[in-house]
């Protein structure tokens, strides 16, 4: 049994369709994968159209949230998409992102980067015109669809230098979004019936200033966080293993999974996988959705 509990689509920042993802998944040998865009399940129902016999998908996102600055990721799954207080600040987050998407663009013009607002939307499919519904339900804009128009633009080689010159966190054209608390997500994502890992927790994203504070993983351990994703592509051996150990002291399961963005990342979903013990630990206390399994 292969389980990948962490993959995007086109509807965030990866770069296929949610149906390819399963598609691809399936390709991989994976039985068991978590579509995890960015602050949406906007992806669900087209990816649970393309599950096939014997293949498990299970419902989730990726919380961008923030702590002292630094970016802190939270994996939620299984969780009532509806709950009203989840709902909320979710479209909060999504409206504050095309807010922020529009001033980086800007920052860009100032400085001659040959970019626009409408270049960029067109990337993210996020023009108000598209799946999965438009407006603020519309796909999740993030820094690599701006970083795509900077390469288009010739003002970075690829993507990584775009972040490295020009939008990676203090970068010239850097701006920061609102983000929830990691404390506060996990709560939320509990009292909507949802269960959370706290995501590549070696390096907090976008800086490169170490590592999710102890203090601050205790207290999201105590507002009902049920496991840390330890075994990820950007972890090295000894940051995989440190963070296996915290687990078990901690009393959380440990996952292992591919953070898949399609092409960005070069296609390598099942590249980490979860123990389906843990797996299983991981989910039972999950009540506001249920896993999806065509019959
Ligand atoms: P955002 O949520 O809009 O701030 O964008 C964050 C996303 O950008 C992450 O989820 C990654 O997919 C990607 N990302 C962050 N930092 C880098 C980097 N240094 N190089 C390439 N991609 C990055
Ligand atoms: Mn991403
Ligand atoms: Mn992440
Ligand atoms: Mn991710």
């Amino acid at each position: 049994m292969r389980i990948d509990l962490h993959s995007h689509s086109s509807v965030s920042d990866g770069t296929e369709a949610p149906g390819e993802v399963i598609g691809r998944a399936v390709e991989a040998n994976v039985d068991i994968l978590a579509l995890t865009d960015h602050d949406t399940v906007g992806g669900l129902a087209e990816a649970a159209a393309r599950v096939p016999r014997g293949f498990t998908l299970i419902p989730g996102m990726e919380l961008s949230c923030a702590h002292e600055g630094s970016s802190v990721h939270v994996l939620a799954y299984l969780f009532d998409a509806q709950h009203p207080g989840l709902a909320a600040e979710l479209r909060r987050i999504r409206e504050d992102r095309l807010v922020r998407a529009e001033s980086m663009v800007h920052r860009l013009q100032d400085a001659g980067v040959d970019v626009t607002w409408e270049q960029v939307r067109a990337i993210a499919d996020a023009d108000g015109a598209g799946p999965p519904g438009g407006g603020p339900e519309d796909n999740v804009i993030g820094r690599p669809h701006i970083a795509r128009a900077i390469v288009e633009a010739g003002a970075a080689a690829d993507i990584q230098e775009a972040f490295d010159v020009w939008i990676g966190s203090g970068g010239p054209a850097y701006v920061a979004r609102y983000a929830l608390d990691p404390v506060r997500a996990v709560a939320l994502v509990r009292s909507a019936g949802g269960v959370c890992v706290l995501a590549h927790p070696a390096r907090a994203e976008g800086t490169l200033t170490g590592a999710v504070p102890d203090t601050l993983v205790d207290r999201m351990v105590r507002a009902g966080l049920g496991g840390i994703e330890a075994d990820h592509p950007s972890h090295d051996e000894s940051e995989a293993a440190y963070w296996r150990a915290r687990a078990e002291e901690l009393g959380v399961v440990v996952t292992g999974s591919s953070d898949d963005h399609g092409e960005l990342t070069g296609h390598r979903l099942g590249c980490r996988t979860t123990d389906p013990e843990a797996f299983d630990r991981l989910i039972e206390p999950a009540t506001g959705a249920e896993p999806i399994r065509s019959d």
